[in-house]
């Protein structure tokens, strides 16, 4: 195993491409766009979906499933959504091959096999769950519906990145229906909320909670809500949507229910979804040139034992050791590994776990047993300690609690010195140009404006702070009234 990584500081990309290569969280696949997640990319994601799964049921909501194909009629019936999507669609047209009679061994699209209707691979599943909900609700008894789908869509992007943005890739959506339109709303700043507690408190990524400007909202919504992270180059990524779609999608489907007066009203909707994109945004967030760094909340192995010796003696004295700190961890439901491959040396050993972002090694040898200590080794510093072995176990738990936490704190303080205002074009620019991050602008509300601004400097509207305060100014780039503040930023 090679060890050495491309820097941040020399090709943050490539960094980033390698790291999540030769930590084996994914590679490219022979199909365009999409990835292969290996298992212990994939034992990660199972890790957030798991938390997710927890919240979401937590909060009210169930699990259901529906298909991977939407007619294409149906596709449609939402103008404004069918619309948004329509250029990154992938299309089913026939339903069976034959042999091809010119290339022996060869198979070819059977021209007698066209569907009648083509079937869209859902970007997303508004549509079909609309349709879906339209034989679910009759009367105001039957709401609120609060539905969840783990699942897979596809988009077909033009330009992928391993995580961040595939064509296939892997994602919650959850899609509620209500009866009001307070409700609605409510729900999908709940879900916001859920996303921004997930991504601070297990993923320890600061996020900006707001809403999307008319541009950059999901087609068909009425209002995007937004969680945004700031990566370690100083680009800004969207890391999760909740959509208040008011009554599109109940009127593009004719989703009807009659109130308690028995008077028919159109229902109000909601969806959210995040996606594998959080892995992209856990790497970028906290690792580092020796390789990943992962947050013990996150990690699929929290604690690594290494052990050294030069005999078999020493290594039965180990093992006896290692025993009981194992039995121990457990107890705790702390994930541990005895790393004791006999096929490579421990500073191999030590070099791959610190790749793989392991918070927590514990190496024990010889000295250690004459001494009753082990070294502890924290992934996130790079630092090392003597440890007695009596209270190793509440200690290590404390550390990997600590880490979890200063891995948050690490990330708030960059996010935080990477907020910038600015109150003129020339300085929005430099300050884009030299140190990136946000740029806090005062903005005239126009999308012209908002599409000059993208098209000179790359950076877009990340979103419109819930907490920002009302002040009166100008914009940055019109001289036109501005009624706040909003974030600026290069995006991947
Ligand atoms: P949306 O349905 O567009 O609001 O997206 C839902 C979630 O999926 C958001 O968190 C997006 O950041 C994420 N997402 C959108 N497109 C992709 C993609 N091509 N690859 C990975 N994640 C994506």
């Amino acid at each position: 195993m090679s060890k050495s990584l491309t820097t941040r500081s020399e090709d943050y990309s490539k960094w980033y491409n390698e790291l999540v290569v030769k930590a084996d969280l994914a590679e490219n696949s022979g199909v365009r766009g999409c990835m292969v997640i290996k298992p212990y990319g994939y034992a990660i994601w199972e890790k957030m979906q798991a938390e997710l799964d927890r919240m979401f049921k937590e909060t009210g909501h169930q699990n259901a499933y529906f298909p991977l194909f939407v007619p294409k009629s149906m596709f449609e019936a939402e103008e404004k959504n069918a619309e948004g999507f329509a250029k990154e669609c992938a299309i089913v047209t026939h339903y069976r091959l034959k042999n091809d009679p010119d290339r022996p061994g060869k198979l070819m699209v059977d021209p007698n096999a066209k569907l009648e209707e083509e079937l869209i691979v859902r970007p997303t599943s508004e549509a079909i769950i609309w349709s879906t909900y339209k034989g679910w609700v009759q009367s105001y008894r039957d709401l609120p519906l609060l539905i969840n789908q783990w699942a897979n869509v596809v988009r077909w992007e033009m330009r992928t990145r391993l995580f961040l943005r595939t064509a296939e890739f892997l994602w919650q959506e959850g899609h509620t229906a209500h009866a009001t339109k307070a409700e609605a709303v409510e729900e999908s700043e709940k879900m916001m909320n859920v996303y921004a507690d997930f991504a601070q408190n297990f993923m320890a990524i600061p996020v900006i909670k707001g809403l999307k400007t008319e541009t950059e909202r999901f087609a068909g919504a009425e209002e995007t809500y937004c969680i945004e992270a700031l990566m370690q180059d100083g680009k800004a990524l969207q890391a999760g949507t909740s959509h208040f779609l008011g009554q599109n999608f109940a009127k593009a489907f004719d989703v009807k229910f009659a109130n308690a007066e028995g008077k028919q009203e159109h229902v109000w909707g909601t969806s959210w979804g995040v996606s594998t994109r959080l892995m992209g945004a856990l790497v970028m967030t906290h690792s580092d040139d020796q390789g990943l760094v992962l947050p013990p909340n996150l990690a699929p192995i929290q604690v690594v034992v290494v052990p050294i010796y030069n005999s078999d003696e020493q290594l039965e004295a180990i093992l006896t050791e290692v025993d009981v700190l194992m039995k121990a961890f457990k107890k705790l439901n702390i994930s541990v590994k005895f790393d004791n491959r006999t096929t490579q040396k421990p500073g191999f050993k030590f070099a791959e776990w610190e790749l793989k972002g392991v918070p927590v090694r514990i190496a024990v040898g010889p000295k250690d047993l004459e001494n009753g200590t082990f070294e502890v080794a924290r992934r996130d510093t790079l630092t090392k300690e003597v440890v007695s072995k009596d209270g190793i176990v509440t200690y290590i738990s404390d550390l990997l609690a600590q880490i979890q936490k200063e891995l948050f704190e690490k990330a708030l303080n960059y996010r935080n010195t990477h907020i910038t205002e600015v109150n003129s074009f020339e300085e929005f620019k430099e300050v884009l140009d030299t140190k990136g991050g946000f740029v806090s602008a005062h903005w005239d509300g126009t999308a012209a404006t908002e599409e000059k601004i993208k098209d000179l400097t790359k950076a877009t509207i990340r979103c419109v702070p819930l907490d920002r305060i009302e002040e009166a100014g100008s914009c940055v780039f019109t001289g036109e009234g501005s009624v706040g503040r909003v974030l600026f930023a290069k995006a991947y």
